[in-house]
């Protein structure tokens, strides 16, 4: 780390140690040409992301809105509340991992197919079949078709769900 002092390119640490219960660690360092000396602080970038939203609108992430598009999708489903609630856990520690700033969330929407469609393939269909229509009708006839090729056993099941009524995950964002 270079020297706020004198911008010399390398500065030496002669102390470190931890702070805040082990959550950071402080290092004190020294610049070998001005002699200054000066602290560092080291945590783990842990923030959850913002969300942006279609027109630009930002917002908070907040886990009980993902919580909700789950068990909107998982209604009347045989998904165990551990396994939503693993999912669900995965998505945020995705989010924290990725130490993006501002995520899409489009791209939030993406992580929680990936999920429905570990955990129930009817649940993922409701989803996408939401989701994706407002996105990119063509994305999810191809979705649809993917699904038909990988899982002969649900044909049946899609055509009936295509009509079903599912509150988009938009709309139930902005309350
Ligand atoms: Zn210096």
């Amino acid at each position: 780390m270079h020297c706020p002092f004198c911008q010399h390119p390398d500065t030496r640490v002669i102390d470190s140690r931890e702070a805040d219960d082990g959550a950071t660690i402080r290092r004190r360092r020294e610049c070998p040409q001005c002699s200054e000396r000066f602290n560092t602080f080291e945590t783990a970038e842990l923030k959850l992301p913002t969300v942006v939203k279609s027109g630009d609108r930002r917002e908070s992430f907040d886990e009980r809105k993902l919580r909700t598009s789950f068990e909107r999708a998982l209604q009347k489903r045989p998904v165990a509340t551990h396994d939503v609630d693993a999912a669900i856990r995965e998505i945020v520690n995705d989010l924290r991992r990725s130490g993006e700033r501002e995520m899409s969330s489009r791209h939030i929407g993406e992580l929680v197919m990936r999920e429905l469609k570990k955990l129930d393939q009817v649940a993922y269909v409701r989803f996408a079949s939401v989701y994706r229509s407002f996105e990119d009708v063509q994305a999810f006839r191809e979705e649809i078709e993917k699904l038909e090729r990988d899982l002969p056993a649900i044909e049946g099941l899609q055509l009936p769900l295509l009509g079903e009524v599912v509150v988009p995950i938009e709309k139930n964002k902005k309350r």
